[in-house]
């Protein structure tokens, strides 16, 4: 079945594929609800390292609900996601913990520590749940905050930032911990639209340099046209359509797909 998937992934995305490489996240059959209401009803979505995605859909779609299962924010009601080819779906506290230093994951919110400084709240998750040093973690938080333009805010509070500011600072923190996939949920709509371009930068930046694997969820097309490997458009609990950006932005196979960038852009 992998090795079909991969013949099959070949065709729907430009990521440089490489021989025998296995999945960096493999969704099965995903089901999810929260009581009667079924919000994931069969998701299927293969991802490989250093693969960019972009997954598109409208509001209440399940677009971060099926982000929130990856990480085990949420507890799927059926189906299988593997980790690096390791079934995660059934693991244990323990295993979730490992496998969560592994999985990075930037909010709509930020998220940050309101009473730690940027660097502090670079620093943490290193100190806390890979045990760096303090020294270690210090150097590698000014290292990726430098990287993200702010250099000369490292002790600046988050309330002294701006949200482009607290966004990149949230980013520089899941990128310290070197994950193998870093999740995006929407993280630029909670932002003054002046702001989103120094963001999505960043983004793309890390996409196109680092190597990293990345699942985005945003409403920006010009980001996911530009950036993407490969773009999801999910509807109802569903993966609708899946491909090349210029396929699906330009020939969109199925008419809620075509719809749906029709009244967006
Ligand atoms: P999207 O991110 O695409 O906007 P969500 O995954 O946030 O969609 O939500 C999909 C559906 O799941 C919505 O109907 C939402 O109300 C419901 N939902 C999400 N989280 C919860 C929750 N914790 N409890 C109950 N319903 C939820
Ligand atoms: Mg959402």
């Amino acid at each position: 079945a992998a090795r079909l998937a991969y013949e099959h992934d070949r065709t729907l995305s430009t990521h440089a594929f490489a021989e025998g490489e296995h999945p960096a996240v493999r969704i099965e059959h995903l089901n999810k609800a929260f009581d009667d209401n079924v919000v994931l009803r069969d998701v299927n979505l293969t991802v490989w390292p250093g693969e960019v995605v972009v997954v598109l859909g409208p509001s209440g779609s399940g677009k971060s609900t099926m982000l929130r299962c990856i990480n085990r924010l949420e507890t799927p009601t059926a189906g299988h996601i593997l980790f690096n080819d390791e079934e995660i779906t059934g693991s244990s506290k323990v295993r979730l913990c490992e496998m969560r230093k592994h999985l990075g994951m930037v909010f709509q919110n930020f998220n940050l520590f309101p009473h730690l400084s940027a660097k502090e709240n670079v620093m943490i998750g290193q100190v806390k749940a890979l045990g760096r040093t303090k020294e270690e973690a210090e150097a590698e938080a000014v290292r990726q905050l430098g990287a993200v333009g702010l250099a000369d805010r490292v002790d600046f509070m988050p309330a002294q930032l701006s949200g482009g500011q607290q966004q990149r600072v949230a980013i520089a923190r899941a990128v310290a911990m070197h994950p193998d996939v870093l999740l995006f949920d929407e993280p630029t709509s909670a932002l003054d639209p002046e702001l989103v371009r120094g963001v999505l930068d960043v983004m793309r930046d890390l996409a196109e340099n680092s190597g990293m694997t990345m699942i985005v969820v945003t409403h920006e097309m010009g980001f996911a046209r530009d950036v993407a490997d490969r773009v999801v458009f999910m509807e109802d609990g569903l993966v609708v359509e899946e491909g090349l950006p210029g396929d699906v932005f330009d020939h969109p196979k199925s008419e809620r797909t075509a719809a749906f960038l029709g009244n967006i852009e």
